[in-house]
């Protein structure tokens, strides 16, 4: 199959769909990779390397598009790259098709088959695509909220491990799942003083088994919220309740109980956020204060560690696109029902429940 790599194009995306590594891997099956020039750049990765691992570079977009069978993209196509996608081509990326309504509509208009990252999902509900920016995200929560703990930078001017002597941060994370167990990780690692709240009893169960002896776990109620908020210094909101907003655990009153200068670092503002004050921000200007508490609310997280995000993408991808290019999205998806799940649109037709019911279309 001819496989075609083109560079992102929305702001600030420097994500790369296939490393070096997948071309030798992709090649391997008989497959032939075209990538746009520069593509990779962003993740560190140059077109040399492409060459070196097989790949034939491509000067533009249009070229890529035009010459490809099946594309990998990270992001959603947006407006100028909609009329580059063609009849019968196979689009494998992050689509998220269920909050925009334009980009459906194109892609339902382009007779192209939509298969999203986003949907792909293993017998255990689990979302593969899904899970490694989660863990990126959880990871950076605490590298995040460490350094806005920094008197500079607006936080309180604690140290997250403390000093022999001197106590450590303590950290609080709401919802224990991938991006919770992750920050955990990372905070008890640091050396800090964590309690992880989560709703599900065998959750907590697990993470108790398997955490650092400095992470205690706690059941999630606005009770336990309203006694632990009071004295901890950096506070993670990590919940997800499926295909709904995110609760809102951390209310506006709630502020007035954290001292000045606590951090709050809301992973789940992708979902409206689990703090009531939460609302998306970005790399360039991050955070914002309000009754003195810093709020750290940037929607795509990953994107600050193209690196390693491009690698951990690309490592969960990667099987899924071998199945497509060696079989054909037809027989890899009768084969594979986790692939199957991923379709979304097949020429004009939307096959997801989800996205149909989002527009009212006919599904
Ligand atoms: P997950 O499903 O693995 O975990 C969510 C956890 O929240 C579950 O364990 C669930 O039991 C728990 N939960 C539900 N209601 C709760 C409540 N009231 N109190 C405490 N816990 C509760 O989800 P995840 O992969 O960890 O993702 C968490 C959020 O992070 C999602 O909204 C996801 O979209 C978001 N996310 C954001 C970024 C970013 O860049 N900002 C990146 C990746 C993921």
């Amino acid at each position: 199959m001819i496989i075609g790599v083109p560079k992102e194009i929305k702001n600030n995306e420097n994500r790369v769909a296939v490393t070096p590594a997948g071309v030798i891997e992709l090649s391997k099956n008989g497959h032939q990779i075209y990538v746009q020039s520069t593509a990779g750049l962003g993740s560190g990765f140059a077109d040399e390397q492409y060459e070196e691992a097989g790949a034939t570079i491509l000067p533009t977009i249009e070229e890529t598009y035009a010459i490809a069978e099946m594309i990998m993209k990270v992001k959603e196509p947006i407006e100028p790259e909609y009329k580059l996608i063609k009849k019968d081509q196979l689009v494998f990326t992050y689509f998220h098709f269920a909050s925009y309504e334009p980009l459906t509509k194109a892609m339902m208009a382009s007779g192209a088959v939509c298969l999203a990252y986003e949907t792909v999902e293993k017998p255990d509900r689990s979302l593969p695509l899904l899970v490694p920016m989660s863990e990126v995200a959880g990871r950076m929560s605490i590298q995040e909220g460490a350094k806005y703990l920094e008197k500079p930078m607006g936080g309180r001017g604690i140290l997250l491990g403390g000093v022999p002597g001197v106590r450590p941060a303590k950290v609080l994370i709401l919802g224990g799942g991938v991006v919770g167990t992750n920050a955990a990780k990372m905070a008890a690692g640091m050396g800090a003083d964590v309690t992880i709240m989560d709703v599900s009893l065998p959750r907590l169960r697990y993470l108790d088994d398997v955490m650092p002896a400095n992470v205690n776990t706690f059941m999630s109620n606005e009770f336990n919220i309203r006694e632990l908020i009071r004295n901890h210094d950096l506070i993670v909101g990590a919940v997800l309740i499926p295909g709904a907003k995110a609760p809102h655990l951390i209310t506006r009153d709630m502020l007035k109980e954290m001292n000045p200068g606590t951090v709050l670092v809301d992973v789940a503002v992708d979902q409206g956020g689990c703090i009531e004050t939460c609302r998306p921000t970005t790399h360039q200007d991050p955070t914002y204060v309000i009754d003195g508490i810093l709020h750290y609310c940037v929607a795509n997280m990953p994107g600050a560690v193209p690196y390693t995000s491009t690698l951990a993408l690309t490592n969960a991808t990667l099987p899924y696109a071998i199945q497509l290019a060696n079989k054909g999205w037809k027989k890899a998806c009768q084969d594979n029902r986790e692939l199957l799940l991923g379709l979304n649109v097949i020429n004009g037709e939307i096959v997801y429940e989800g996205v149909a019911k989002a527009f009212n279309l006919p599904f």
